[in-house]
């Protein structure tokens, strides 16, 4: 687990620095507090940060203050503790209230310190569990509905700001009531997470697979043109109802997969996109099944 040290004193910061090494912990330095805050309000920061309550510049309660207005919904729980020589009740209480989680008091003893990071990391370890589970379908293990379409927002805001290109592929199991209906709704079960688990290994490293429905799944594309995702969803539909699944009863099923492709004209909306996606599906539906369609 990577810990961020913020502290403006030299002697103190490599002092608390052997500690956490030594404990196992990678660490991160920052000697004042705005390189405590772009670190911290970076997307892939420290969990657990000892901020240094009297640094040049950005104390560290308003650090606090400022990590707790501005780090985005959705985003991992920063857990602080405030390092401070004043140990007035009056101060604590106004660490606190700025929106730190714990104080330690310097001179600190190293037995506490540890004590304490160990408390910040359960809850950390915790709040990363919730999110989890409030991101990812519990089945598929792919993001759930409503994670894959706020993905979507971000991936298209991002690929315009960048002047790139994004297609989106919509994927529905044909007949998939029927594998319900005739072999059970363990082997239904199954046979998702097998077509998340064929979704996954025929996608590229940077597209994005989510749960949309019952049976339907979102892909993201992003960079891709409308030849390279006719080309990557054909190889989905192919590896999804090109062999039989087989299940833990024995049985061996196939499915087959619609796919319905939309690619970004620049300026819709990502509901527009969703629901043109959801047109081509249906058009792959009305056109036999088994099929890649725009
Ligand atoms: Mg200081």
């Amino acid at each position: 687990m990577r810990i961020l040290i913020a502290e403006d004193d030299a002697t103190s910061r490599l002092l608390l620095e052997s500690l956490l090494r030594k404990w196992g912990y990678d660490v991160v330095v920052a000697r004042d507090g705005e390189e405590a805050w772009r670190i911290l309000s970076a997307e892939n920061s420290p969990l657990i940060a000892l901020i240094d309550w009297v640094m040049p510049g950005l104390e560290g309660p308003e650090l606090c203050r400022r990590l707790r207005a501005h780090v985005p919904n959705g985003s991992s729980y920063r857990y602080v503790i405030l390092v401070t020589v004043r140990d007035e009740k009056v101060h604590i209480v106004k660490g606190l209230e700025s929106g730190a989680d714990d104080y330690i008091t310097k001179p600190f003893d190293p037995h506490e310190l540890r004590v304490r990071i160990t408390a910040g990391q359960r809850v950390v370890e915790l709040q990363e569990e919730l999110r989890h589970m409030a991101l990812y379908d519990s089945l598929t293990k792919l993001r759930n509905r409503r994670a894959i379409v706020d993905r979507l927002e971000e991936e298209l805001s991002r690929s315009r700001r960048e002047g790139k290109r994004l297609c989106i592929g919509l994927l529905d199991l044909d007949f998939f009531k029927n594998v319900n209906d005739t072999l059970g709704h363990l082997v239904g079960d199954e046979v998702l997470q097998e077509t998340a688990r064929r979704i996954r290994s025929s996608l590229r490293n940077y597209d994005i697979a989510g749960r949309y429905g019952g049976e339907e799944f979102l892909l993201i594309l992003p960079g891709a043109t409308r030849d390279d995702a006719l080309r990557t969803l054909e190889r989905v539909r192919i590896a999804v109802g090109g062999t039989p699944m087989a299940t833990q009863d024995g049985s061996a099923v196939t499915v087959t997969a619609s796919i319905g492709l939309a690619c970004d004209d620049g300026e819709s909306k990502p509901d527009v996109l969703v629901r043109r996606v959801d047109a081509a599906l249906y058009r792959a539906k009305n056109d036999g099944r088994n099929r890649v369609n725009e």
